[in-house]
């Protein structure tokens, strides 16, 4: 067994993600600090399928799910070769937010992602999901709740706290206007939380699969200015990759998607601002946060209709100013 093999099987065997998430989050249900909104039979049901849940790739189901749909849409060799011989761990380990190791002698590719980007954007997920549900049909008191769950959500973020006291106080009237209303509030909520959550995670590995499609990690690019390429030429792929994910996911006969999803994969860059020294400085290999920024925004410009990238420049910039992320050198 080579090293790639070796350290992956390592990782997931000690981490399944969302197992370990489910399992801290029932500590705190029968503690009495965060509200499940199940039974606790139902909840032991969910724990021990998660248990059960063997993934193939990675250590997290959002990661495994997106690869099978990148695969059963793609006829590119070059990608369903990388896909199928991926192994992804997320690990804890610090400052870290993706690496791709060189191709091993089995010929799998290796990437780690960082437990704590994870964690970030995801709590950012969260916090963007509130910004579409203001588009719902809502009820007066739902309008309330939404702008405490915004307040909740961002200080949830800026703490790097899954579990706060008025992110569990907010839960409270969600699941009272449930009750109320039998309109799916907490549901629709969740759906867009999790629709953004899948498409930033897309963006986040497809930036480190697309350093092994670009032969970075067999050829190292020189430092400076050939690295800082290879870095934006990564987020292109990484961009394209979102968009092969959404597709397969979530094409309908129309072919139409929320701007939620689209502007998603700003997301990575975005909670990786917590962890850098600056978003306007490039460091020795990789350009600024700012910059990296812009590069997606063109991309999508190729993408989308204009009015359509006007919107997820209208609700990207909400967001940036939601988690105070600095737009302006003082
Ligand atoms: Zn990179």
């Amino acid at each position: 067994m080579n090293y790639a093999d070796d350290n992956f099987i390592k990782e997931v065997s000690s981490t399944h993600i969302q197992w370990e998430q489910m399992e801290e989050f029932s500590k705190l249900c029968k503690e009495g600090k965060a509200i499940s909104g199940i039974s606790e039979e139902e909840f032991d049901f969910l724990l021990q399928d998660l248990a059960n849940d063997k993934l193939t790739y990675s250590n997290d189901s959002v990661i495994d799910m997106i690869i099978k749909f990148i695969l059963e849409g793609t006829s590119e060799e070059k990608l369903i070769n990388i896909l199928q011989n991926l192994k992804i761990a997320n690990v804890d380990k610090e400052d870290i937010v993706g690496t791709a190791y060189p191709k091993y002698i089995d010929g799998s590719y290796y990437i780690e992602i960082g437990s704590d980007i994870e964690k970030r954007v995801r709590l950012l997920s969260d916090v963007f999901a509130v910004l579409f549900m203001f588009n719902e049909k809502l009820e007066d008191l739902e309008y309330m709740v939404l702008c405490s769950l915004s307040e909740a959500t961002q200080n949830r973020y800026c703490a790097n706290e899954e579990f706060t006291d008025d992110f569990n106080n907010v839960q409270i009237y969600m699941m009272l206007c449930d009750g109320l209303y039998k309109d799916n509030f907490t549901d629709r909520y969740i759906a867009y939380a999790r629709e953004i959550h899948e498409m930033a995670m897309a963006f986040l590995i497809g930036h480190e699969i697309g350093h092994h499609y670009y032969g970075n990690t067999t050829v190292k690019p020189n430092p400076g200015m050939e690295s800082k390429v290879a870095e934006l030429k990564a987020d292109a792929f990484a961009l394209d990759f979102s968009f092969k994910y959404l597709r397969n996911a979530y094409a309908n006969n129309e072919n139409f998607y929320g701007i939620h999803c689209f502007a998603g994969v700003y997301l990575p860059l975005i909670a990786s601002a917590k962890i850098c020294k600056s978003v306007f400085e490039d460091e020795e290999n990789h350009p600024s946060i700012v910059k990296r920024l812009l590069g997606v925004q063109r991309g999508m410009q190729k993408i989308l209709t204009e009015t359509g990238w006007e919107d997820t420049k209208r609700y990207r910039d909400l967001l940036l100013r939601m988690v105070k992320f600095p737009l302006q050198t003082s």
